[in-house]
């Protein structure tokens, strides 16, 4: 008889090029899929509304094909450490199979479900790395230590043999009576809505949920002539659909990393020009940012918790509450800003560029600690993941590995790059639609219009703050040498 097996999913949540469900699956077709609902992460303070429902669309549509593929998909509700042990004795599985993460709670929690297991005589197998081409280690310094600055670790990253995509279990073999009676007692649940689990979110996300969709996505994109072959400009443009926008796919997995690359990789062989393989060149040095920051995050947990640069440490943060709320809300007065703040607060997602421009504006115009800026972010982003999130905020704060001191943007000239015809920020503020284009990109808006479409002045002056930033950088600065 087949060895029962359980896979548990967390941020993979697909069938086809997930690498620890294919070693499961040929080990024993008897493989039962689990996810547990986990009360510490879904009763945080910064879970977004967006993120749970992109999460439960992929859950739904995994609990199908596991269906179609004669097997299931279970849900637990309650804490790890004792659901994943009790649901496998229920079940007498030989193995719970699962993947490796970076985040500090999951390995955290990781082993003491690890623990549970092995007293309770499981067995484990959790040595994959599912979510990265290159798992934490493979890519070192000469010396032997992680690299902490992206460019090198780039150049080294890319050279590195890819693994190829996997393919799909074809059919599972399902569940006798016997073994069907004891799951139920084994604590499982329906997938709840959203509102069971006490989340309200009704607007269409940048990408519809689940592993379809994101192979869909992923195809278009790296067709022949497509995005990906403008990438290089199209990028910067927040007006244009220039990017993947497969962020929540990578970060929840439902789509596999290695068929991602496998795509872009055929799309560059494809090339006839170098300008095209350099726009795909320049989509997989995103992809490398990804894994860089989860590398960094593996080993450098305390970045979770503050910045990386000790200068930053004790930095005299203005941190005005009133403000703060201003930019969260998008009523800053400074159009591009608000913009971008209005599109994540509408949709969950926000272009990459504009995430630099209101993370400069935060820290630098506002002066306020980039850590409120973060968790607002985890708080609505549908891709909120701490390595990528963190990441770009403590670049963005100059306090992270960015060898580069300081970075100040400025909004006027950000918008009037990437944004010269102002499409974008016309787009996210229609009580400015009517108005001219400079304005909106300069930001000068006339005060009468500003009164008459109770759109807000200016909330700082942005030459002005800059001037206080850099005077208390470099007193920081001083200080800390
Ligand atoms: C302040 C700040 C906060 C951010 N927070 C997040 C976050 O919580 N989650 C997240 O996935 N990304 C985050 N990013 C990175 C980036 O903005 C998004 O990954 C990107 O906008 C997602 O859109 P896309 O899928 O169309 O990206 P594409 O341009 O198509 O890029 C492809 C993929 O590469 C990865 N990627 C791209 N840029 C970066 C980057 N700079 N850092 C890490 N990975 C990258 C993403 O997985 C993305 O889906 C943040 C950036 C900044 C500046």
């Amino acid at each position: 008889m087949a060895e029962q097996l359980l896979f548990w999913h967390r941020r993979d949540l697909r069938l086809a090029d997930n690498l620890g469900l294919a070693a499961a699956y040929q080990r024993s077709p008897k493989v039962v899929g689990v996810f547990c609902l986990d009360p510490a992460i879904l009763q945080r303070d910064d879970v977004a509304p967006a993120r749970v429902h992109y999460m439960l669309g992929c859950l739904q549509e995994l609990q199908h094909r596991y269906g179609e593929a004669g097997g299931q998909l279970l849900i637990l509700q309650g804490r790890p450490q004792q659901q994943i042990p009790a649901l496998a004795a229920a079940l007498g599985a030989a193995a719970v199979y699962w993947h490796r993460d970076v985040e500090p709670y999951s390995r955290q929690r990781d082993q003491a479900v690890a623990e549970a297991l092995k007293e309770k005589g499981i067995e484990m197998c959790t040595t994959f790395w599912d979510q990265l081409l290159q798992s934490p280690g493979q890519v070192l310094t000469g010396g032997g230590t992680p690299y902490t600055v992206y460019t090198p670790f780039w150049r080294k990253w890319v050279q590195l043999p890819k693994a190829e995509p996997v393919p799909a279990p074809e059919s599972f073999e399902g569940l006798s009576d016997r073994e069907q009676t004891a799951l139920e007692q084994g604590g499982t649940v329906a997938l709840p809505s959203l509102q069971d689990l006490g989340f309200e979110w009704s607007s269409p996300l940048p990408l519809a949920a689940g592993e379809w969709a994101a192979q869909r996505r992923l195809e278009e994109f790296c067709r022949e002539d497509r995005a990906i072959a403008q990438y290089g400009e199209a990028r910067n443009l927040p007006c244009e659909d220039g990017t993947s926008r497969l962020s929540a796919a990578l970060k929840f997995g439902a789509i596999g990393i290695r068929t991602v690359w496998a795509m872009a990789e055929a799309a560059y062989s494809r090339c006839r020009s170098d300008e095209t393989r350099q726009n795909i060149r320049a989509w997989q040095q995103e992809l490398a940012w990804r894994e860089f920051y989860q590398h960094v995050m593996y080993f450098f947990p305390e970045l979770a918790e503050g910045p990386y640069r000790p200068q930053w440490q004790y930095f005299p943060w203005v941190n005005d509450k009133q403000q703060f709320q201003a930019w969260c809300q998008g009523r800053t007065g400074y159009p591009i800003v608000d913009a971008a703040m209005r599109q994540l607060n509408q949709t969950g997602w926000m272009h990459n560029r504009c995430r630099m421009i209101v993370a400069s504006f935060l820290t630098k115009d506002l002066i306020i600690d980039w850590r409120w800026g973060e968790k607002y972010f985890m708080q609505r982003l549908v891709d909120g993941d701490l390595a990528a999130n963190n990441g770009g905020w403590q670049w963005s704060a100059s306090s992270g590995m960015d060898p580069k001191p300081l970075r100040i943007f400025n909004p006027a000239s950000q918008a009037k790059k990437f944004d010269p015809e102002a499409e974008y920020i016309r787009q996210w503020l229609p009580e400015l639609r009517h108005l001219d284009t400079a304005p909106l990109v300069t930001g000068q808006i006339p005060e009468e219009d500003c009164d008459r479409n109770g759109y807000p002045r200016p909330i700082v002056d942005h030459k002005r703050q800059q001037a206080i930033f850099k005077d208390k950088y470099k007193a920081e600065k001083a200080a800390t040498t």
